[in-house]
């Protein structure tokens, strides 16, 4: 019994971190997901058909592009871009939807569920829940229903119903919280998709399962066109589901640095940033052990960044422990930063990227020209960049009729 008890509190841990902070009524249903997926993960069949779809309908691989203008440039090791903005939806997220969706499918559920923030997630959901003939209904907080009024519509659209969320502060993380309620409500015929590396066990490690696809391109392209493994994977951060992608299958390979860029907003010094890993403490939320931004009574506080889909007060645990362990590296990027390289990426490689990525190709720009000529840099861009344009006008105090 002990044993057993035991066992159970050490599921899904990376560290100390990670674990199953949830209500007696969400057990039963997070035991039939991790049997359901532990199945399914070895499954040949399963395989095939999750393979299939990331391929014809998704359009994976992604590309693997060498950015000559912007290495020549910065005039020191040579930059590559692993395009996730090119996959169907525009950006990663695809790939765990894809997943999770097969999944609850196999499981014989007829609704999902999920939360989002800026909506990429949310429209994501919509989009294979569509594909896959799937009941859709999608938690937001109602101030981003407000902010992202467009992808409201994308989802309805996608024939998705879209629930305000107007408890707590009316954000990402309240939209979390319904979607959680929701689900703890209504299991026998519904799936929740949660969006990042984040919740209780099995999701950190199934999100990241279905992610890992980004670094095992990686590895197989940057071989195939150098003959060597990187030196540096660059990735933004903000649950941590594009990072930990980008760097699981280089984990074992000690000599490749692994970097997460977190929003450092408007200063870390300021109380205007989600920097988690680097302001943050332990403690319990959102059904995992992880870091978190908040007080000392374990309020979580309120996060900000100018790019909605790094806006989130918590870090997947993995990211966590690979920082515990100081495996992985975690810095941050201010507003300023990212909105400068999304400009200079834009000037100098003709791509408009997500403003979340950026956050990525800022450091980037600071590490590159530290390294040597020999050296390589592999940089995530996690999303394209057309949802962003008019808010980098605005920042820059253009006027725009969008
Ligand atoms: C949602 C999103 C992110 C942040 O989520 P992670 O789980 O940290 O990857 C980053 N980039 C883009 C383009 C996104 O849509």
């Amino acid at each position: 019994m002990q044993n057993k008890l035991k066992k159970k509190q050490n599921a899904g841990r990376f560290g100390e971190y990670g674990g199953q902070y949830i209500p007696e009524t969400l057990m039963h249903e997070i035991e039939k997901l991790i049997k359901a997926y532990e199945h399914y993960k070895n499954d040949p069949v399963f395989k095939n058909e999750l393979n299939d779809l990331l391929h014809k309908y998704a359009n994976r691989p992604s590309l693997l592009y060498y950015a000559k203008r912007m290495t020549k440039d910065l005039g020191g090791a040579q930059i590559y871009f692993k395009r996730e903005d090119l996959n169907h939806t525009g950006s990663h997220k695809i790939n765990n939807v894809l997943g999770q969706i097969l999944l609850a499918k196999k499981m014989n559920k007829t609704r999902v569920i999920a939360e989002t923030g800026a909506g990429q997630h949310g429209v994501a959901t919509a989009t294979v829940a569509a594909l896959m003939d799937m009941e859709c209904e999608i938690f937001m907080g109602k101030i981003d229903t407000e902010r992202q009024a467009l992808n409201v519509y994308r989802m309805r659209l996608l024939g998705a119903k879209v629930h305000a969320v107007s408890t707590g502060t009316g954000t990402l993380k309240d939209a979390v919280n319904a979607a959680m309620q929701e689900w703890a409500s209504r299991t026998e015929d519904t799936h929740y998709v949660i969006g990042s590396v984040m919740g209780p066990h099995p999701f950190p490690t199934m999100v990241r399962d279905f992610q890992a696809c980004i670094s095992a391109e990686m590895k197989e392209q940057i071989i195939k066109e150098t003959g060597k493994l990187p030196d540096a994977v660059v990735a933004c951060v903000g649950g941590g589901s594009n990072a930990i992608g980008a760097f699981y299958h280089f984990i074992g390979d000690e000599n490749v640095r692994l970097i997460g860029c977190e929003a450092a907003g408007k200063g870390i010094d300021t109380t205007q940033h989600a920097a988690t890993l680097e302001c943050g403490t332990t403690g319990i939320f959102h059904g995992m052990k992880s870091v978190f931004l908040q007080n000392k009574d374990g309020q979580i506080n309120e996060v900000y960044s100018i790019s909605a889909g790094l806006d989130y007060p918590g870090i997947g645990p993995e990211h966590a422990e690979l920082a515990a362990t100081k495996r992985a590296e975690y810095v941050g990027i201010t507003d300023d930063e990212a909105v400068a390289a999304f400009e200079y990426l834009a000037h100098e490689e003709g791509i408009i990227a997500a403003i979340e990525s950026c956050h990525a190709v800022a450091y980037v720009k600071k590490l590159a020209p530290q390294m040597t000529k020999e050296q390589i840099i592999i940089c995530n861009l996690s999303g394209r960049g057309d949802k962003d344009v008019a808010a980098i006008a605005r920042y820059r105090g253009e006027k725009l009729y969008d």
